[in-house]
């Protein structure tokens, strides 16, 4: 088949030229409101949070054992100490530690003010109220020190971080119950074409079942988004154009698919180019050519092409970012390594090839990729059996079982 990208007029926009267009363009929302942390996974922080303590906030034991002051420890000598209380982990132990004493302490006890160490249960004897320590013992171990964590007034968790539990548990560390983040982007999508059909329905001759709407909505879930589902919108320029311009008055994006193209009821890049502006319009990826970027009044715009896998690619690799930048988070790129290829690929130069692969792994963690399959932009299952993408650059001419290349996995588990 000739690849249609070696019929075009003028060179395609690549992949990061359209990436840098979109970094330039995009800007970011700016309202904000207060959210407690239960509320806050996955939300775009607004303001970077700083801590009021010091975390450790107490000196306190790394592990179980026996607290003690080194000054008693009798150099290269085993000796014994006399065990004169407990601090329990949320229990300090109240009274003085003298010379000749030590503690009994329990992981994360505060420990006392003239104890420097700790050690384990395991390298002491006990007999009644007096330890044994060993000649080997240490002195200023197994405590973790006052703010050796954070230190007050720290950068806990800097703004535009996507906040993750971790990052959630940080800040509740710090003893913060509340975090500004961004407001959530209100995001519209619709099929165009008049061949689809609701699922539920039955399906008439020459009609196929609308498949784009049901993954873009999995696509789209995500805690800083609110999303709406306008349906199924036919090839009809009117109707098409009233959507746009009413969808354009109440959301942040929108973003269709099919009818992208320069079919002759293809309308989608016309009708932003009569209604707004097109940034760019077609990028040269495989699948995934045609992908018209624009605005219309205040909202962004996003033509996805209508094959099913093209839809996929050109939202993981343009939208995703674009809505990363829009909501003020900041812009990652794609985990991506070398992987040794095990199948024989097809590919005509001209356009960067997200092709579909399945990865493993050896016993000596050396990665390789295999086809998932055939490949064209309308079989989902392949791209359903992948669990990444092999990216073959623009130049590429194709790739031999044995040769390297770049692999982008979807997930950080593989089977
Ligand atoms: P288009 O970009 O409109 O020319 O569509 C390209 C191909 O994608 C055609 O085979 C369409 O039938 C198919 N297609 C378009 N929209 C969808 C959709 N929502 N679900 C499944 N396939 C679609
Ligand atoms: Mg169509």
């Amino acid at each position: 088949m000739i690849d249609a990208c070696s019929q075009e007029s003028k060179p395609l926009l690549s992949i990061e030229d359209a990436l840098g267009k979109i970094k330039a363009s995009i800007c970011s929302i700016s309202d904000t409101e207060k959210l407690t942390l239960n509320d806050a996974l996955g939300r775009v922080l607004a303001e970077s949070v700083h801590s009021p303590l010091n975390i450790p906030h107490d000196r306190n034991a790394a592990m179980d054992g026996y607290a003690f002051a080194g000054g008693d420890i009798v150099c290269g000598h085993a000796f014994t100490l006399s065990v004169v209380g407990t601090s329990w982990a949320g229990h300090p132990f109240q009274g003085q530690l003298h010379s000749g004493e030590c503690v009994r302490i329990f992981t994360g006890a505060v420990v006392p003010a003239c104890a420097d160490s700790v050690i384990m249960q395991e390298h002491v004897q006990v007999h009644g109220r007096n330890i044994h320590f060993p000649a080997d013992t240490r002195a200023l171990q197994n405590i973790r020190g006052i703010g050796e964590d954070v230190k007050q007034g720290d950068c806990l968790v800097a703004q535009a971080k996507k906040l993750t539990a971790v990052d959630l548990g940080l800040i509740a560390s710090a003893g913060i119950d509340q975090v500004t983040v961004k407001r959530r982007l209100k995001i519209a999508h619709f099929s165009t074409g008049d061949e689809l059909t609701a699922l539920g329905l039955q399906l008439e001759p020459g009609k196929i079942y609308d498949s784009n709407r049901t993954m873009l909505s999995g696509f789209l879930a995500d805690p800083g988004h609110n999303v709406v589902d306008l349906g199924i919108i036919p090839d009809h320029k009117q109707l098409l154009e009233d959507s746009f311009m009413e969808a354009s008055k109440n959301y942040d994006a929108v973003i269709t698919t099919g009818g992208a193209s320069v079919g002759d009821a293809d309308y989608i890049k016309e009708i932003l180019q009569n209604c707004g502006e097109v940034n760019f319009w077609k990028i040269a990826i495989k699948p995934g050519k045609p992908l018209a970027f624009g605005k219309i009044g205040d909202c962004y715009f996003f033509g996805l092409p209508g094959n099913p896998v093209a839809v996929v690619v050109t939202f993981q690799q343009i939208v995703a970012p674009a809505l990363q930048q829009l909501s003020g988070a900041v812009f990652t790129k794609p985990l991506r390594f070398t992987a040794t290829c095990t199948s024989t690929l097809k590919k005509s130069p001209g356009r960067q090839d997200y092709q579909r692969g399945i990865l493993s792994q050896d016993e000596r963690g050396e990665f390789f990729v295999a086809s998932a399959g055939q490949q064209g932009s309308h079989l989902l299952s392949s791209m359903s059996q992948s669990d990444c993408y092999i990216v073959l650059p623009e130049e590429c001419k194709g790739i031999q079982a044995g040769d390297k290349v770049i692999v982008e996995p979807f997930s950080l588990r593989i089977e």
